[in-house]
């Protein structure tokens, strides 16, 4: 069990801020226990932690790319040093699996983070030149700011990572609001970063919930940036927040992931990867696999196989490491699942596997195959956000890449063939984020994540997201030292009118 006991309600200016809301308790939903009771922020909370970004903001901007790459490095080896107990603290809020927790959430954070360690001296500009003849040009890339960032619940620790390693490298500081399901290691994070030399005011948290927390830093006058993660309404309605002040906002929203077996496809590898693609985090991760789209030649393999496979997996108690899958976010999340999954059956297709909710305490859910699904169908279109694969088969290539592509969203996908060129096709054709071949999930900090439609738009992780916390500046220097100048013709009718 993680020591909550050395858990704040929030954490502002380097140091713990209870909030001024009313009382939350955090549940472990594989038990239904009580984990930690906290105080939530109220915007009045937002507004003193938005005042200690502010004032921190300008120093943190002003070190050196040594100086913040040197802090950040440290928080590495602190996570790191912590990795067992930030596992067993993932796990307890969010019930996922100890193994996924310790061999996923865990490594992948201290990797982003070491990642962002270094990118932190990487900030370069174009090439200064001379483009008008007589000015020199230069680029300067600046912080933004003050950063509000708003995370979710399904990987708590690497989403907040995902958003503050970036902002701080960058050279910003950030108002963190994770969700208030699971903010325990994201508040740990944030303590381990004041051990670790990050200036107190550059990383705070506030734990409150989206409609009181979140909706004013989105809101907030004193925020540049908001930078959400989460589902595609409630993204939207960030947006609309904080249009009302023109901030610049990052969205990285649902998915509803295609997962294309093509008739050349190695079949065993397809139902590997589909079946650990969409069970990973209880399928609980926005690129997971939702939607396998398979040729007819081989779809009632395909089924067969991926049923077998699905009925071995194990589902208990998250903290035995003999565990595949652990228990839902909550038992609403598993309610609104079991739901999706009865319409579906209702409208006709067929529960291959799993589609019943088990008995006794913990918000558990089988992982669950339905196949024969109609296009039109809720299950089809909407987001699971559980352990559930639909199947469905296509006739010819075009056909599947126009189902893979029938979505609004457009996060991630993979494509499973042996030739070359259909491998190709579907990279360039298939609308998302990221395309795997033959494989589907692995994520790696070099590389951008992020989506296009309804998935939202910015990129997590790699240097595109440094980016995404930088301005960029032009300076333009005269080099003449010349008064009438050529250009004032547009002003001056006279040459020399304006020399003295
Ligand atoms: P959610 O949209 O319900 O909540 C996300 C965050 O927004 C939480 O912190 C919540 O408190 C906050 N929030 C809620 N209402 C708000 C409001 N009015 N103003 C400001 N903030 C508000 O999402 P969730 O249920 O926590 O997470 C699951 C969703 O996240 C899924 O749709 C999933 O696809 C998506 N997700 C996307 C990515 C990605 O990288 N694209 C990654 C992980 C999760």
């Amino acid at each position: 069990m993680p020591n909550t006991a050395t858990v704040p309600s929030g954490w502002v200016a380097g140091a713990a801020a209870p909030g001024s809301g009313p009382d939350h308790v955090v549940v472990n939903p594989a038990t239904d226990e009580a984990l930690a009771t906290l105080t939530l922020a109220s915007p009045a909370d937002v507004d003193a932690a938005v005042a200690a970004a502010s004032d921190a903001q300008r120093e943190w901007g002003g070190a050196t790319p040594a100086e913040r790459s040197e802090v950040l490095a440290a928080l590495a080896d602190a996570l790191d040093a912590e990795s067992e107990s930030l596992a067993a603290e993932e796990t307890a809020h969010t019930g996922k699996a100890i193994r996924l927790a310790r061999e996923f959430d865990v490594p992948g954070s201290v990797d982003n983070v070491r990642f962002f360690a270094g990118a932190a001296r990487h900030l370069e500009g174009k090439a200064s030149a001379e483009y008008s003849g007589d000015h020199t040009s230069s680029i300067r890339r600046e912080p933004v700011g003050v950063i509000g960032s708003i995370t979710p619940w399904n990987y708590p620790l690497q989403m907040a990572v995902w958003k503050v390693l970036p902002a701080l490298a960058a050279g910003c500081a950030v108002v963190l609001k994770p969700a208030e399901l699971t903010p325990l290691t994201t508040l740990t994070l944030a303590r381990l970063a004041t051990r670790a030399g990050v200036p107190d005011g550059v990383l705070n948290v506030v734990v409150g919930t989206g409609a009181q927390a979140g909706a004013a830093i989105a809101g907030h006058a004193g925020v540049d940036m908001v930078t959400f993660t989460g589902s595609t309404p409630v993204g939207r309605m960030v947006m609309a927040q904080a249009a009302r002040n023109g901030t610049r906002v990052q969205l990285e929203l649902g998915g509803k992931a295609p997962f294309v077996v093509f008739d050349d496809a190695d079949l065993d590898a397809a139902i590997a990867g589909a079946v650990a693609a969409s069970l990973i985090n209880g399928g609980q991760d926005c690129t997971a696999a939702t939607r396998a789209i398979v040729a007819a030649d081989l779809y009632d393999d395909f089924v067969a196989g991926v049923a077998e496979l699905m009925s071995g997996v194990t589902v208990g108690d998250p903290t035995d490491p003999a565990t595949d899958l652990g228990s839902l976010i909550s038992r609403a999340h598993r309610d609104k699942v079991a739901g999706m999954v009865e319409r579906a059956r209702a409208d006709g297709a067929r529960i291959v596997v799993g589609g019943v909710v088990p008995e006794g305490r913990g918000a558990f859910y089988p992982p669950t195959l339905v196949a024969d699904v109609a296009e039109s169908s809720e299950i089809y279109r909407d987001e699971v956000f559980g352990p559930v694969l639909t199947v469905s088969s296509f006739t010819d290539d075009d056909d599947a890449i126009r189902r893979a592509n029938d979505t609004v969203y457009g996060l991630a996908a993979s494509a499973w063939t042996r030739d070359v060129y259909r491998a190709q096709r579907a990279s360039r054709e298939i609308r998302a984020g990221c395309v795997w071949i033959n494989d589907h999930i692995p994520i790696i900090s070099e590389m951008p994540h992020g989506g296009v439609g309804a998935s939202g738009f910015g990129k997590d992780m790699s240097m595109y997201s440094l980016e995404e916390y930088l301005s960029v500046k032009h300076v333009m220097s005269d080099i003449t030292g010349v008064v009438d100048k050529e250009w004032h013709r547009t002003v001056f009718a006279t040459p020399g009118r304006a020399v003295r």
